[in-house]
């Protein structure tokens, strides 16, 4: 399988429209690796398609992605949510009649499917887009696992029970995926020692080049979102063999050469191998 970074952004992407902070201008100037849309995944291979940000249509067609077999949901959030009328772009049938709508299995994680009940009108939405034709909901039991063409994937409860990862598992290889929210997760032994690890670089409080504080020490963010230390810890307790930091804020300000900057001294005072990832960055897992 082949995994492909839609999006490497975070909440809010980059560029922020109407902010003339460098890292935006570049990213105006030059699109990626400057620039950072919504968080979104693509898995080629089993044609898995992991949340749907507001740029999702611009995300799959700049990539060529034209065959989706399957949708998961990570969690609610309007940032990993607000494309979701990408179903009925992607699959409704307008022209023939009778109508050849497509209809892909869209997999929602228990919780994830409780809080669609009440959060953005997001179960209001899916019933639409079913009454289409042009989805399938599934809900998933936590720990249980869905399959996409030869891939299993493992629905998993972060520590934030209303968030999850998925685990790949495709000829013996396995991949973790964690879109957001890694806050107090002890990884479960499936998740440990996996062959690629994807998660959020969490909030990087100070500057990891230079120590100068970026968010107030006293800032309620950081009671609920885990640091980028605290996530390089939760990295090391995952031991993956290669391991990539996404969901990058506009906010923190880090250009791509400060990023490089930051992995190599990471690889060389620490000993740990991670890398950042940016918009069409594709990893083989095989
Ligand atoms: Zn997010
Ligand atoms: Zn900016």
């Amino acid at each position: 399988m082949i995994i492909e970074f839609l999006g490497s952004g975070g909440a809010i992407t980059t560029p922020r429209p109407g902010c003339r902070c460098a890292v935006c201008v570049e990213a105006r100037q030059h699109g990626p690796p400057h620039s950072r849309s919504g968080p979104a995944i693509f898995v080629h291979g089993p044609q898995l398609l992991i949340d749907t940000p507001e740029e999702i249509k611009d995300q799959l067609n700049r990539a060529g992605i034209e065959d989706i077999q399957a949708g998961v949901y990570s969690h609610w959030h309007p940032d990993h949510t607000a494309g979701s009328r990408v179903w009925e772009s992607l699959n409704n049938d307008w022209r023939s009649l009778p109508p050849r709508s497509r209809c892909t299995p869209v997999y929602l994680p228990r919780q994830v499917a409780r809080d669609f009940e009440h959060r953005l009108g997001l179960a209001a939405k899916f019933a639409y887009y079913a009454s289409l034709g042009v989805v399938e909901v599934h809900e998933i039991a936590d720990g249980e696992s869905f399959t996409a063409g030869d891939v299993r994937v493992e629905v998993l409860p972060l520590a934030e029970t209303y968030v999850y990862a998925f685990v790949l598992h495709a000829a013996g290889r396995r991949a973790l995926i964690a879109m957001d929210e890694l806050v107090g997760w002890d990884p479960p032994p499936s998740a440990r020692g996996v062959d690629l690890a994807i998660v959020p670089m969490g909030i990087p409080e100070l500057h990891p080049l230079t120590g100068q504080r970026l968010i107030a020490a006293e800032h309620p963010v950081l009671a609920h979102e885990a640091t980028f230390e605290q996530t390089l810890a939760i990295v090391s307790r995952i031991g993956a063999g290669r391991t990539i930091l996404t969901h990058i804020e506009e906010a923190f300000g880090l250009r791509p050469a400060e990023l490089e900057q930051v992995a190599r001294r990471l690889r060389e005072e620490r000993g740990l191998a991670i890398e950042f990832a940016w918009d069409g960055l594709r990893v083989a897992v095989d």
